[in-house]
């Protein structure tokens, strides 16, 4: 046997944490790291946050499983409190991303079954798409490295080049049920869809009674300085996928539809064990009270700003390893002139953790609640690791 006794699946950092204080995480040595990693996009309220902890422990006290034979009521208030603040009317709570994008698929393609068109199935994709990890979800995705060798691509995704958006309604045919697509592409490289297009598509699904499906899991609640990113653009979808944030690091995600959309979802056609466990309902609607609490959103949106800002000066100083910065809100991404795992590691060196991403970019995700500081901490980390990574390209050339 080689190495651990876990799956090689993953490319881990030799380094763990013991425990984490806000935007901090610590090494069981006391070294502190600043985490704008966010375990990608999920602890939207960095660690410990003292409401979150006292939730999840009041509940763990009370109560952790009941399974879906009852009534949950934490369940209930959330999705209430989900359906008011957005276009949805309806929930289905899962444990993970990849299980509400399942939901949001099964719901489109019944939404029309219910309505005496089971041939229209097919969902067109955006390319960079990323959707999850399995079956359906890496075929829906479309990226030939997460797809070879798993047997027979699962049916009925068709994908658009990210270049060619404005062609999709060419790709539209009898049996197409859907477009699903992240309002901003997360692995793909932090790529923000044009609120000009997220309306032509909205138009387009409208025009052909198609559902517009989002993939918000990792661009939703609150992330872009917004609960939801289509917000941004004015546009409504019929169904929307989230997780990461909204269970702040307990594992959770939701399936959010209109009343209509979700019309085909009758009893028996969906189900699962553990989603909406009355832990994590406790959780989702703790980040809920501080994510929906007056103000907070304009703050992401100032925090936002002044990482940018911060950002762009680096840019202006190192361009030899920087190209652009993008994104909204904090979601924002670096793209790079020098491998992006070299620019991570350089990060990582100066004590700052940053996520890479696809297009050679590294995506920087702090908590929601980041403090100015702690910001400020971050932009000199980044110069710092600038200024060692223009010496190498200089001495590379
Ligand atoms: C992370 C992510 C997923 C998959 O979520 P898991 O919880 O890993 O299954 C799907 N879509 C997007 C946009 C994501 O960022």
């Amino acid at each position: 046997m080689s190495g651990s006794a876990l799956f090689n699946t993953f490319a881990r950092a030799p380094l763990s944490f013991d425990h984490g204080e806000g935007s901090w995480l610590v090494t069981p040595g006391g070294q502190r790291f600043l985490d704008f990693a966010g375990g990608i996009a999920v602890n939207s309220l960095g660690h410990g946050h003292p409401h979150l902890v006292a939730a999840l422990t009041e509940q763990a006290a009370k109560l952790w499983h009941v399974s879906n034979l009852y009534e949950v009521p934490g369940q209930s208030r959330l999705a209430e409190r989900l359906a008011e603040a957005s276009f949805a009317d309806k929930a289905f709570f899962t444990n993970s991303g990849a299980e509400a994008i399942e939901c949001a698929i099964k719901t489109a393609r019944r939404y029309h079954f219910a309505k005496g068109h089971p041939e229209r199935y097919r969902i067109i994709t955006i390319e960079g798409a990323f959707h999850g990890r399995t079956l359906a979800t890496i075929a829906a995705g479309g990226q030939p490295k997460y797809i070879e060798g798993f047997g027979p691509k699962v049916e009925g995704f068709d994908q658009i080049a990210y270049a060619d958006l404005d062609k999709i309604e060419e790709m539209v045919t009898p049996e197409t049920a859907a477009i699903m697509m992240e309002p901003v592409q997360g692995e793909g490289g932090i790529r923000p869809v044009p609120a000009a297009t997220m309306r032509k598509l909205r138009e387009i699904c409208d025009s052909h009674s198609m559902l517009l499906v989002l993939d918000e899991i990792q661009c939703g609640i609150g992330r872009t300085g917004k609960l939801f990113a289509h917000e941004w653009s004015g546009i409504k979808p019929d169904i929307m996928a989230i997780a990461k944030g909204i269970g702040g690091g307990f594992p959770m995600g939701a399936c959010l539809a209109t009343e209509e959309a979700a019309a085909g979802m009758v009893p028996g056609t969906h189900g699962t064990t553990f989603g909406g466990n009355p832990l994590a309902m406790a959780v989702g609607n703790a980040v809920l009270d501080v994510v929906l609490e007056e103000g907070f959103l304009d703050e992401v949106q100032r925090k936002a700003l002044l990482l940018k800002q911060g950002l762009a000066s680096v840019l202006d100083e190192y361009s030899a390893v920087f190209e652009e910065v993008r994104g909204e809100g904090l979601m924002l991404g670096l793209k790079c002139r020098v491998p992006n795992t070299a620019v991570n590691a350089a990060l990582r060196d100066q004590n700052l953790l940053t996520a890479p991403a696809g297009d050679n970019v590294v995506r920087l995700l702090p908590p929601l609640n980041v403090s100015d500081d702690d910001i400020r901490v971050a932009i000199d980390a980044i110069r710092a690791a600038a200024t060692g990574l223009a010496e190498d390209a200089a001495g590379a050339a």
